[in-house]
């Protein structure tokens, strides 16, 4: 089997042994599983523990992370959630300022409730990284690029201080994918999806996942895992599943396509500052004023005015209203999220559409 991402999207972990021949994977929609005599096990007991569409799921995005083991989610945050037990009351953990907005959340009025701090900082200086490590610290959590101002964290160079300082390097790698960024192979010991995004592509499922580059992370986390049950249904297994097999093709005109509207975006009087890194399909932009802004949100046509990112389907948000509305004001405002900013995430249209339609609405047409 070939080793190129494009392949291993494809095929993946597919069982090519099951006994009918099937080319893609069955959905086992089973709770239980039976036993074949005392103290005997098939391999699966309880699908809360492990399931068998949901292990080829597992075992192919591990595969694309590089990873020992990945673990399914029924969301992002789901996760995420899980991830943050790994801490106990006392301890501190540095996060990239500009996170997810759910994950600040999260972060803030769960993870804080729990007693455990949270140092925001601009996890693309080095230097702010290291003076921010205390005894307390357990780990850095990065965003790259962040999200939304698309500010690129090196990758390498944090998990040289994390290894240094004993520290675990958790990535939520959701806008670059295993196409363009694999984390663990830079020294990051957990990788964090929003399968919802691009993983799954076609904004119809929800999904989340935590790969690891470890076997004593995967067993602690595999025992929060089962025993806080936020499992991936085998029926939506199967749709990320389906998603995945297109992630590498779809990857490639998404950012087609962003260069494209990136690069229109940069030449029009009304918009101020295009941020986009290069890859992938997210960018930000801001416009000349709030009416402006709110005039492409009411008038785009090709690309709908919704939450989330990474599907065929291009979309736009305002991140103030939206995914950042939980942020406090004050951070907002200091990480430049106002009332210009938008955010687009770039489909599979053809681009032609998409700046027509982007034209038509800057103009309120
Ligand atoms: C959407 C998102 C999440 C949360 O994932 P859900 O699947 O919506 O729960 C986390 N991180 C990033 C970067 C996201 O875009």
């Amino acid at each position: 089997m070939g080793n190129n991402i494009d392949t291993l999207c494809v095929h993946g972990a597919e069982d090519r042994n099951n006994s009918t021949g099937a080319v893609t994977v069955p959905v086992y929609q089973s709770a239980t599983f039976a036993h074949p005599g005392v103290g005997q096990s098939t391999g699966y007991d309880y699908s809360r523990l492990q399931n068998p569409t949901r292990e080829v799921l597992e075992k192919t995005i591990a595969m694309l992370e590089g990873g020992c083991d990945a673990m399914a989610f029924s969301s992002g945050m789901a996760a995420m959630a899980v991830l943050c037990e790994l801490f106990a009351p006392g301890d501190r953990v540095i996060a990239s300022e500009d996170l997810y907005g759910g994950s600040v959340r999260l972060l803030d009025n769960v993870v804080g409730k729990n007693g455990v701090g949270v140092d925001y900082l601009d996890t693309g200086s080095i230097e702010d990284v290291r003076s921010a490590i205390r005894p307390e610290t357990k780990a850095v959590f990065v965003e790259t690029p962040t999200n939304p101002t698309m500010r690129i964290t090196d990758i390498a160079a944090i998990s040289a201080i994390c290894k240094e300082c004993g520290l675990l390097l958790i990535v939520d790698s959701t806008f670059l994918t295993p196409v363009y960024l694999r984390p663990l192979a830079l020294g990051a010991d957990i990788v964090l999806h929003s399968g919802t995004k691009y993983l799954g592509g076609h904004n119809d499922t929800l999904a989340g996942f935590l790969i690891t580059a470890s076997a004593g992370l995967s067993e602690k986390l595999r025992f929060l895992y089962k025993t806080v049950g936020a499992c991936l249904a085998p029926w939506d297994c199967f749709l990320i599943l389906r998603g995945v097999k297109t992630l590498a093709l779809r990857m490639g005109r998404i950012t087609e396509n962003a260069r494209r509207i990136s690069a229109w975006l940069e030449k029009q009087p009304q918009v101020a500052d295009v941020m986009y890194c290069g890859q992938s399909g997210m960018i930000s932009f801001k416009t000349d004023n709030a009416e402006t802004a709110h005039t492409i949100l009411a008038n785009v046509k090709v690309i709908r005015y919704a939450e989330s990112l990474g599907g065929v389907e291009s979309l736009i948000t305002y991140p103030i209203l939206q995914t950042h509305a939980d942020v406090p004001a004050a951070v907002r405002e200091a990480l430049g999220i106002d009332e210009r900013l938008l955010r687009l995430s770039a489909g599979i249209e053809h681009a032609d559409d998409l700046i027509a339609d982007l034209e038509a609405a800057l103009n309120g047409i």
